[in-house]
């Protein structure tokens, strides 16, 4: 049943063999939410986002994906993903931006099976909604790092998705387009789609995002991203080195 929430991670558990990489993890996303969801590298970002995307199964805890169990959850065409390693073509990788744009849903549609005409107006709309429209015919390796991200929004978009998660997606984007980027994120955000954007980057998302998330194990802050801004300069940083707790009375001893 739907309750307006699109992801839920309650009490949520994970360890590879020996090592604890989650532990009791409680989080939830509602509709029309940009969450920023920040850790250090090695935080156990990329697992939680396999655990929410079914790739992994937690040792403990539970997971709802729009309201439902996500062992009973099918609609996965309902949740988008862009990955850190989504822009690195090599100069002969031999796609149009719009055969990449689309090659989301001919991998749905199943191998040699045409796109349909609704297809082809799905990726048209959706290289529009990332401003590729007039690439549409150039081949994917000849563009920017931010420009074939974008590319790749475009092919998680054509799905028409509610959720789109996005990891690391400025790593490879030049510094002059990683501001482009974020506008084009919020404005998304503005039309209803609801995002989570992970990053070990804290300083480049807390004036994008709505609401942040952050990991080390354990989630030791979330909120409003104007409630994480007060938490001041230096718990920020304290945090990427230390449980905040634990530095609050390491501080306390030094005084
Ligand atoms: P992040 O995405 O925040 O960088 P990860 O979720 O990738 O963090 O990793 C968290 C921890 O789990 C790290 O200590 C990493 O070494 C470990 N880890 C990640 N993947 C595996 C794996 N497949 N097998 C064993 N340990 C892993």
């Amino acid at each position: 049943m739907e309750n307006g929430l699109v992801v839920q991670i309650e009490d949520v558990s994970f360890r590879y063999e020996n090592e604890n990489v989650l532990e009791h993890v409680s989080l939830t996303v509602p509709k029309g939410a940009f969450l920023g969801l920040v850790g250090p590298n090695g935080s156990g970002k990329s697992t939680l986002l396999k655990c929410v995307l079914g790739l992994l199964k937690p040792n403990s805890g539970r997971i709802f994906l729009f309201g439902e169990p996500i062992e009973s959850f099918r609609e996965w065409h309902r949740i988008g993903f862009v990955s850190q390693k989504a822009n690195s073509f090599n100069r002969s990788f031999p796609a149009t931006v719009e055969e990449v744009a689309a090659s989301g849903l001919a991998a749905k549609r199943g191998l040699f099976r045409p796109l349909t005409h609704e297809d082809r107006r799905a990726v048209e709309a959706a290289l529009a909604a990332v401003g590729l429209s007039g690439l549409a015919k150039r081949n994917i390796a000849e563009l920017s790092g931010g420009q074939q991200q974008r590319v790749f929004i475009a092919r998680a978009l054509a799905s028409k998705p509610d959720l789109l998660i996005l990891d690391e997606p400025t790593v490879g984007v030049d510094a002059r387009h990683v501001h482009e980027f974020y506008e084009l994120l919020g404005d998304l955000n503005r039309r209803g789609l609801t995002l989570i954007l992970v990053t070990h980057d804290i300083g480049t998302i807390t004036d994008r995002v709505t609401d942040i998330a952050c990991l080390n194990k354990r989630l030791y802050f979330h909120g409003k991203a104007e409630e994480f801004e007060h938490l001041g300069n230096e718990a920020i940083s304290q945090f990427y080195g230390h449980p905040l707790h634990v530095l609050s009375h390491e501080h306390e001893r030094a005084e």
